[in-house]
């Protein structure tokens, strides 16, 4: 606590007191983070799109009484406030922070770099923090005013300080030095991106390393000669380093990635120490080694750091505000707590219209102090509504309960799951605040608005497993061409073909132009071919790099007129060849002609001639198969050999590739196998991509003589209990699945439809079922109910189920 006459002297103000005792405990830089406001003292900071003097009588209002201001403004109205005046507010907050910076004498680290810095600050917390009272930066606080408010919090209880610092620009790491002063330093990593504010690399590095310039170690990746050598030049400190390179103070010598986690090995003053964390990913492994080191250095136990690094927490800082159940709204904040998050949190809450509900779990540490600042916390903010989770925060119930309006209690979380009732929940803002070991996610799941109630859900992760199922099948250089056409048969296009470019899929292919356009627009850069094409799709085409299928002379003509015209040349197009199908397509026939056509025109090149198979699933259509197969064969060779070069071929698609191995050619078109559907008797292990979930709206009750639905179809003749489900023929269930021919699962259970299917609901029985509540999901196909089985029910195939899922079904999409 500074008396604010001495703060006026440190920051060389020119001041006028109305009261000079005042004791300043809080920095404030925002109206709206006002929690302790007679201990508060208010910097007016001017940046370029906010006038910080423009909130004065807000925060006035708001019970602030000491400001320090940049320009004068009326004290007049305000006489009972302490103003300070001073050229630039931002540097006198700066200047405080570094003046307070100087009151301790404990090891201060300090963590730059172009990512990763909060990651490896709340990591180095995470493995510190029971044998260190660690004060650091909250969230990604690494500003220039987030440094300063962050550094402001060291006190006398701390001893070790972990502050981040990030510049966007040359001749501001200098500011951030001073005020952190760390003694340690760690240098995360340099990423290759341009910076508007630096003109280069090199630039970038030297800029960011300031901060070390007083510092006596710093920890930085052993591989990157470009940050050694600079560090070196640069600063005087010792440098202790990671990595495969020789040189390395933490020398990696193996790096074992499994399914979920990695092992790396390394020499360490010759000896060999191994960790483990739950991460697979480079960047994360980088991370982990850094905070190995300075873990490492601070004498941190062996045992203690192996079993922490096991453990190692994912970094989310985002405050996620989500729609709630009964019109509530939920500030998710729950993967951490501490006193600063806690005020953060509590921040947004007040922001939040509705009335204000806050669940907390018990702090990481029993110390009463925390708990007694909690408290004057919760009863600064107003909350409306407290409910605590936890045994720490049972000793102090009395007190809150006289403090705030409304309090409960649970010993654990579990024990609010249990008891939980959603209708104890209305219109409500809650801030949702626990440590990690509280699990607050599952309370999370419980209060979030499950928002449609039927949906798709698409497991994407079950996509990849598929595809490579096929390609066991495949020569390692046959090529796959993934169907995405039609919404990707259903199951969202952009989300599809986003995972498949990510496995390394050759090809993609849409039913027409403006598919391939919103790809294209979703960033997919791989081939795409359109298999329906019209002169007025061209400049669609062109323009977005798409292939088109050329089909008939008519669009062959149009489509090289049209290039001609823009002066395209060797523009890619693939030629289909009808074997048999009688859809579209060049026939036998006419191949002296289209060769003909194709060699009079340069614009446009043959990337790939295919033909379509009308029964490859089919055992009694093998011969036509063969027959198909040869005249695919005859018309290939016959192009090939008039043009004189290569084109990728194909006839295959997902059951030929099973039941037909050797008419692969160079490539094969991938559809509904892809999305889990396996049309051969040959067994092969494929996963559900889609299930199709809705809910039960109402259970009823009903007697022999009562009728159910539309014209009275679904007759009662015993006591029968019906639910009605959030499905209809408009969401793609199909009303052939009326009065009996359909079933969906309820608890696992097949629940047979009563009556007609309606536009939006449908009635199912559910009187063998026990325990059925409303609300209760319900499976209407997926996992426990194949889809060709459905589509049996109601002859018709997999593929028109799945295309007939409404597009006001949302899709959800999981990865495991
Ligand atoms: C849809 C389609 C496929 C994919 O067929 P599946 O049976 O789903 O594997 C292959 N080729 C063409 C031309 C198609 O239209």
């Amino acid at each position: 606590m500074y008396p604010i006459q001495s703060i006026s002297e440190i920051i060389e103000a020119e001041s006028l007191f109305a009261d000079k005792e005042i004791k300043i405990e809080h920095l404030i830089t925002d109206s709206r983070r006002i929690t302790f406001a007679a201990s508060s003292l208010f910097f007016a900071i001017k940046t370029e799109h906010r006038n910080g003097a423009d909130f004065v009588e807000e925060a006035y209002r708001q019970g602030i009484r000491n400001f320090v201001l940049q320009e004068n403004i009326d004290t007049g109205k305000y006489k009972d406030a302490n103003f300070l005046f001073v050229k630039n507010t931002l540097a006198s907050l700066q200047k405080l922070a570094a003046f307070h910076r100087l009151q301790f004498h404990y090891p201060v680290i300090g963590i730059t770099g172009s990512n990763g810095k909060t990651i490896v600050k709340e990591w180095l917390n995470f493995l510190l923090n029971d044998d260190y009272k660690i004060i650091r930066s909250p969230r990604s606080y690494n500003s220039q005013i987030g440094v300063p408010l962050s550094v402001w919090e060291m006190g006398e209880e701390d001893n070790l300080g972990i502050f981040e610092a990030g510049i966007s620009e040359v001749n501001k790491m200098e500011n951030l030095e001073k005020i952190i002063q760390p003694e340690i330093g760690i240098f995360t990593n340099l990423g290759d991106a341009h910076e508007k504010g630096f003109t280069s690399k090199q630039q970038k590095l030297e800029e960011k390393i300031k901060l070390f310039q007083h510092s006596k170690i710093v920890f930085a990746n052993a591989d990157d000669e470009q940050i050694i050598s600079t560090l070196k030049k640069k600063t005087s400190a010792q440098i202790l380093s990671y990595g495969k390179n020789q040189q390395a103070t933490l020398k990696i010598i193996d790096i074992k990635k499994e399914q979920r986690q990695t092992t790396v090995v390394a020499d360490y003053q010759a000896k060999e120490i191994s960790i483990t964390i739950p991460f697979i990913d480079d960047a994360s492994l980088q991370n982990a080694c850094v905070c190995w080191l300075a873990a490492i250095y601070l004498n941190i136990d062996e045992k203690i750091i192996q079993q922490k690094m096991l453990q190692l927490p994912v970094i989310d800082m985002r405050l996620q505000v989500l729609p709630a159940i009964n019109n509530c709204t939920i500030i998710n904040d729950s993967y951490s707590l501490d006193i600063d998050s806690l005020s953060v949190g509590l921040d947004l809450l007040n922001q939040q219209l509705l009335s204000k509900t806050l669940i907390l779990s018990d702090f990481h540490n029993d110390d009463e102090r925390i708990y007694q600042s909690a408290i004057n916390i919760l009863v600064n903010k107003k909350i409306n509504r407290l409910i605590i989770i936890g045994k720490n925060w049972q000793q102090y119930q009395t007190e809150l309960k006289n403090k705030i309006a409304a309090v409960e209690t649970y010993s654990t979380s579990n024990d609010f799951i249990n008891h939980f009732q959603p209708n104890h929940f209305k219109n409500e803002a809650i801030l949702l605040k626990g440590a990690r070991c509280f699990h607050f996610e599952e309370l999370l799941n419980l209060l979030i608005q499950k928002v449609h109630q039927t949906r798709l859900e698409i497991n994407l992760s079950n996509i990849v497993h598929n595809l490579k199922e096929y390609r066991k099948h495949l020569k390692p250089t046959t090529k796959v061409m993934a169907m995405v056409k039609a919404f990707a048969y259903g199951s969202g296009s952009i989300e599809i073909a986003s995972i498949l470019q990510y496995h390394k899929i050759d090809y993609l292919t849409v039913a027409y132009a403006d598919e391939g356009v919103e790809l294209r627009n979703a960033g997919i850069n791989i081939p795409i071919m359109v298999m329906n094409t019209d002169e007025y799709g061209f400049e669609t085409i062109v323009q977005h790099n798409l292939e088109p299928e050329i089909y008939s002379f008519k669009i062959l003509n149009e489509f090289a007129v049209f290039l001609q015209k823009q002066g395209v040349a060797q523009f890619p197009v693939h030629l289909k060849i009808d074997t048999g199908m009688h859809r579209l397509g060049f026939e036998e026939s006419q191949m002296d002609d289209l060769i003909a056509g194709l060699k009079a025109n340069k614009s446009l090149v043959i990337k790939s001639v295919f033909s379509h198979l009308v029964g490859s699933e089919d055992a009694a259509e093998d011969d036509f198969t063969k027959k198909q197969t040869d005249i695919f064969i005859r018309c290939c060779a016959q192009i090939e050999n008039a043009l004189q070069y290569k084109f990728i071929r194909h006839i295959s698609n997902s059951a030929a590739i099973i039941r037909h191995p050797e008419i692969q050619f160079d490539m094969v078109r991938l559809g509904i196998g892809l999305y889990g559907v396996n049309y051969t008797p040959e067994k092969m292990d494929l996963k559900v991509v889609a299930s199709l979930k809705t809910t039960i709206a109402q259970i009823k009750h009903e007697q022999p003589g009562d009728s159910v639905g539309y014209n009275q179809k679904g007759k009662i003749n015993k006591p029968t209990t019906t639910a009605t489900i959030r499905i209809g023929y408009a969401d793609g269930y199909n009303r052939r699945f009326s009065n009996g021919a359909g079933f969906v699962l309820i608890n696992n259970q097949p629940a047979k439809v009563i009556g007609n299917v309606a536009m939006d609901m449908t009635m199912v029985d559910i009187t063998d079922i026990p325990n059925v509540k409303e609300g209760d999901d319900v499976e209407v196909f997926g996992e426990n109910l194949p889809v060709q089985k459905l589509a049996k029910q109601s002859g018709t195939i997999a593929y028109e189920i799945f295309t007939s899922v409404g597009q006001r079904v949302k899709r959800v999409y999981v990865e495991e």
